[in-house]
């Protein structure tokens, strides 16, 4: 029996059906070393993006935000915010109360997402800016905020600017799946107002534009001091932190700090990540809105995730290692897979069934072993993701302890985004990696919850009270 039980165990051993995906996809599981590489990589970029000679021709685009303070708790006020860019287009009203902190209700907010019509993600910037400035006035009207004060309007904008000042960012491209026509190189600010006033009947004044990073870092940052990091893994993905001045050839002086927003996603556009691109990501950078752009972003964002799953199962089928090599007209379609699927697929004790459900709307006939197979697929996707984001935070923390002389750095980041909220074990992945990388940094992860929307009415905030202080 014994002898039974050990050859039994033995023929389940080699049938492991994940065995085969990690022969497959041996490229896309990266160790240690790989990881360390790839931050060195990224911390080499991140000094080029920074430089005054080399930042033109930069991939990582290292854009000084001209915030310089992160709060310290006594910031207070109201603000109607704006947040495009990621997965909703939302408008809010912010309460900021002085000291009190995110969890005890120092910053409230009320919501209302406003879908915005597929077309004008492909139209012109000021019909997109039009439907904006409608969406705002509807809400206005809705929430009963009066005409007669002027409302500070604080503008989450989640795509790369460049700032001369807090209020003014020329676009410097669109990502993710907007492609408006007529807003690159413009400002953005100048755009959002002149819509306000083709829209008119509000009395709102903008006074700052933010990344959603920014936005995240700062919500987080209102009851933690230690928060000098945001981070975002949603549709798309990018990080910020704060500088040196010193280090920020582009802004004039040496003393304190500025938060600069890397727009890590290009990382890669230049080449440097072409001994770690798979023929998958090859696919999915060649029908994207932006070949050739966001390459890092592209590995990694709750946009392509799902695709590169269904690139893999797809490819494995038609080899004959999936299904008997059946493929179904659904898996051939760009878009079937989504980021949810992902995470349903890997749910912890449900994932199995989910898979084959999945598989199973798609057409298909999955086996037992073709369902743990593909959730194998979804497995060494997602935990690419999670480790490349952690390869990138490693550089981002070793700079600022170098930065900052310190021999252990303690500090936490804000975390925002999709993936990260709804995937069930990325969360815990990132965090495990990055620990592992960075031995002697104390790192806490903050979850921001709707940090990116919040946010930038907390930048204005700050930038009131640095105002006043500087009146006094
Ligand atoms: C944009 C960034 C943004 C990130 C997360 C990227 O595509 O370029 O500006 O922070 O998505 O939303
Ligand atoms: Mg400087």
């Amino acid at each position: 029996f014994a002898v039974h039980l050990v050859s039994f165990l033995f023929t389940k051993l080699q049938e492991d059906p994940t065995k085969k995906v990690d022969r497959f996809l041996y490229a896309m599981r990266l160790h240690d070393d790989q990881l360390k590489d790839i931050s060195a990589r990224f911390q080499a970029e991140m000094k080029k993006g920074l430089s005054a000679e080399s930042n033109a021709a930069a991939a990582v685009k290292m854009l000084p935000t001209h915030v310089r303070s992160t709060p310290d708790g006594t910031e207070k006020g109201q603000f109607v915010a704006l947040d495009l860019g990621g997965s909703k287009f939302k408008v809010l009203q912010v309460k900021v109360r002085e000291g009190m902190g995110i969890r005890r209700g120092g910053v409230e907010m009320e919501e209302k997402i406003y879908p915005i019509p597929k077309e004008l993600l492909s139209g012109r910037g000021t019909e997109l800016f039009d439907h904006v400035s409608e969406s705002l006035k509807d809400f206005l009207h809705e929430k009963n905020i009066s005409l007669e004060k002027k409302h500070p309007l604080a503008f989450t904008f989640s795509f790369p600017c460049e700032h001369s000042k807090l209020d003014q960012g020329l676009l410097v491209n669109w990502s993710k799946n907007y492609r408006v026509r007529g807003l690159q190189g413009k400002d953005v600010v100048k755009t959002l107002r002149e819509a306000i006033d083709r829209t008119g009947g509000m009395n709102v004044e903008v006074l700052a534009m933010v990344n959603d990073t920014v936005a995240t870092m700062m919500t987080c940052g209102f009851d933690d001091q230690y928060c000098d990091v945001g981070l975002i893994i949603g549709t798309g993905t990018n990080a910020c932190y704060m500088e040196g001045l010193r280090n920020v050839d582009l802004v004039e002086g040496d003393e304190g700090r500025m938060c600069i927003n890397t727009e890590w996603g290009g990382f890669g556009d230049d080449g440097a990540l072409n001994d770690y691109i798979t023929e998958f990501d090859r696919e999915v950078d060649a029908a994207s809105n932006n070949p050739g752009k966001q390459i890092f972003e592209k590995m990694v964002s709750g946009m392509y995730l799902g695709e590169l799953v269904r690139l893999v199962v797809l490819k494995m089928a038609k080899r004959g290692k999936l299904f008997d090599g059946q493929v179904s007209d659904a898996l051939r379609t760009t878009g079937k897979i989504t980021t949810a699927h992902v995470a349903a697929m890997e749910q912890y004790k449900t994932g199995l069934n989910n898979t084959r459900d999945i598989l199973t709307e798609l057409d298909l006939n999955p086996s037992p072993d073709d369902c743990v197979a593909v959730q194998h697929i979804s497995t060494i996707v997602s935990f690419r993701s999670s480790n490349l984001v952690a390869a990138g935070l490693a550089a981002i923390l070793s700079r600022i302890k170098r930065n900052r002389n310190l021999r252990t750095l303690r500090i936490t980041v804000g975390v925002d985004g999709t993936v990260y909220k709804t995937h069930p074990q990325y969360p815990k992945r990132l965090h495990k990696v990055v620990r592992r990388l960075l031995p002697e940094c104390h790192v806490r992860f903050v979850l921001s919850d709707s940090g990116s929307s919040k946010g930038a009415a907390l930048v204005t905030a700050v930038a009131q009270r640095l105002a006043s202080l500087r009146q006094q």
